[in-house]
């Protein structure tokens, strides 16, 4: 259950306004792909052909806007705001209502053990976002807003890098969700 990332940045106009730092904005998205078949084996095929390999997989991606302010010889931020956005991608069972009880429990329960597993991942994401709206309202002053511009990015492109990373690292210590239960 791998998990991917993208970022934006855009950097506005000078705008003299008093610095404000608000909650990152958080919007989630799940699609789903079909699986089909009555039987462990063709569901267990179902889930190994995954869009990307995996069962289920989690993308987030933190997006951050920034203003300046400041005088002619200080730049400061004036304001920010960080989005989270978060994508799910899990299998949806469409012959669930022909099989048997048995096999529909343990799709349910490798079902619940697969959204752990992945919301494990949406975490992630959630500490990126939050990481880089501390370090947005903590930005300080430079010389240049161009200086200042790059300093932001740069620690902010580290937080993301961080959490990114804590993900290969989620994933290599549940070995993708197994440790979990999330194994069909
Ligand atoms: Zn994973």
């Amino acid at each position: 259950m791998r998990r991917g990332l993208a970022l934006l940045l855009c950097a506005l106009a000078l705008v003299p306004a008093a610095a404000a730092t608000r909650a990152p904005a958080y919007r989630e998205t799940t699609t789903t792909y079909p699986v089909r078949g009555t039987t462990l084996a063709r569901l267990r095929a179902g889930i190994n052909g995954g869009p990307q390999g995996y069962a289920a997989y989690t993308r987030w991606f933190v997006k951050w806007n920034y203003d300046y302010g400041g005088s002619s010889s200080r730049c400061v931020l004036s304001s920010s705001t960080v989005n989270l956005r978060v994508v799910f991608t899990y299998p949806s069972w469409k012959d669930r209502a022909k099989a048997s009880p048995a096999l529909r429990a343990r799709w349910d329960r490798f079902m619940r053990a697969l959204k752990l597993h992945e919301n494990g991942h949406k975490q992630n994401g959630v500490r990126a976002a939050r990481d880089v709206n501390a370090l947005l309202g903590r930005a300080g002053s430079a010389g240049s807003c161009t200086a200042l511009g790059a300093s932001v990015n740069r620690r902010a492109d580290a937080a993301i890098a961080r959490w990114a990373g804590a993900d290969k690292t989620y994933d290599a210590r549940t070995d993708h969700g197994t440790t979990q239960g999330a194994i069909l």
